[in-house]
């Protein structure tokens, strides 16, 4: 399959512009994300449409908090990344033709299919998640604008580094994102991902302005960025950039893939961080990978009451009334 977003170079080389990378590509050769190849000069994608994993979710699970809550999402990838996050909590299926010589496996399925299984299945959306949904971009557009005419919705969740041309591409099918900060200093997004902080803004500013639904995910990390003053600043970003209603979900690290000499993320952290987030004006600021912390319900941002109650990502009781809390009748914000 032919890729999209790339020029063609002299001696038969292509630049792809599909993501932040911008990688220069030559002939025979992959870019970092190991499943765009120059074949005579002309770039493909070797994933399209080969399905690694597919599952009907939660849409908690995602995570998204504040679209169609209580809702299924039918969840699809295919094998690959353009982020080497040491830390890839899936790893057997993002870094596999990274960690095995461009290995590709998947499932041949056509884009309809995805479509009629998902709404076979009973779900609302159509999640594009697990590995990064950019680099299997063709074959996302082609299932997400089969799913809008079917009224299903399309949700990436993302590392946020598309380019602003493929953002461009896929925004009028684009209902919802789940997007990961990873971290506030570029340091982090070079040593432990091997890419770079301001692309990712770029993004979050540029789907705003898409209008598209945003969560923001950050995976906290001690030691490595969860320090007070960098989370403050995080915070302020999302308020700045994206506003106060932005969700932000904290999450709880455990030690995997080559991120083995980290501690669990602690309780005590992950509460501190959010009421970092709280205390910088975000509205609702979540608490994930600890079943039981009570940071995953909605509450109320005016009485206080909580509106939707969840546990391990599953919504138990909702008391929104329409786009309102049944309490007080303020205005909650999201997509119900
Ligand atoms: S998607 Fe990104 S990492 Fe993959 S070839 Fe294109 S620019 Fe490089």
């Amino acid at each position: 399959m032919e890729a999209l977003l790339y020029e063609r170079l002299d001696d038969r080389k292509v630049r792809c512009h599909l993501c932040a990378h911008h990688c220069k590509i030559s002939e025979d050769q992959s870019g970092i994300c190991r499943v765009r190849v120059n074949q005579g000069g002309r770039l493909a994608s070797r994933v399209y449409g080969k399905i690694i994993a597919r599952h009907v979710d939660p849409i908690e699970k995602k995570p998204l908090f504040h679209f169609l809550p209580g809702s299924d999402s039918y969840s699809i990838a295919t094998v690959g990344c353009n982020f080497k996050c040491r830390f890839c909590q899936n790893a057997d299926i993002a870094q596999l033709p990274s960690d095995r010589q461009g290995l590709i496996i998947g499932e041949d399925t056509p884009a309809e299919g995805v479509v009629s299984d998902a709404l076979a299945a009973g779900c609302a959306s159509i999640a594009y998640t697990y590995t990064e949904p950019t680099i299997f971009f063709e074959y996302a557009l082609a299932v997400a604008k089969r799913a809008k005419r079917e009224g299903v919705h399309n949700i990436f969740v993302t590392n946020g580094y598309m380019s602003a041309k493929a953002l461009a591409m896929i925004a009028p099918y684009l209902d919802a994102a789940n997007v990961d900060l990873k971290a506030y200093t570029d340091q982090f997004y070079r040593d432990m991902c091997e890419a770079r902080l301001a692309p990712v803004k770029a993004t979050l500013k540029n789907m705003k302005a898409h209008g598209v639904h945003i969560e923001v995910t950050t995976l906290v990390i001690p030691g490595l960025n969860d320090d007070p003053s960098e989370l403050s600043a995080l915070a302020a970003f999302l308020v700045g950039a994206l506003g106060p209603e932005t969700p932000w979900h904290l999450s709880r690290f455990h030690p995997t893939y080559q991120l083995t000499d980290r501690p669990n993320t602690p309780a005590q952290t992950l509460h501190q961080a959010r009421q970092i987030g709280l205390d910088a004006g975000l509205k609702y600021v979540y608490i994930g990978n600890l079943p039981g912390s009570g940071a995953e319900n909605t509450v109320c941002p005016n009485c206080g009451n909580s509106v939707i109650n969840r546990f391990h990502y599953n919504a138990r009781t909702s008391l929104i009334d329409g786009n309102h809390c049944a309490y007080c009748h303020e205005a909650i914000d999201g997509v119900f």
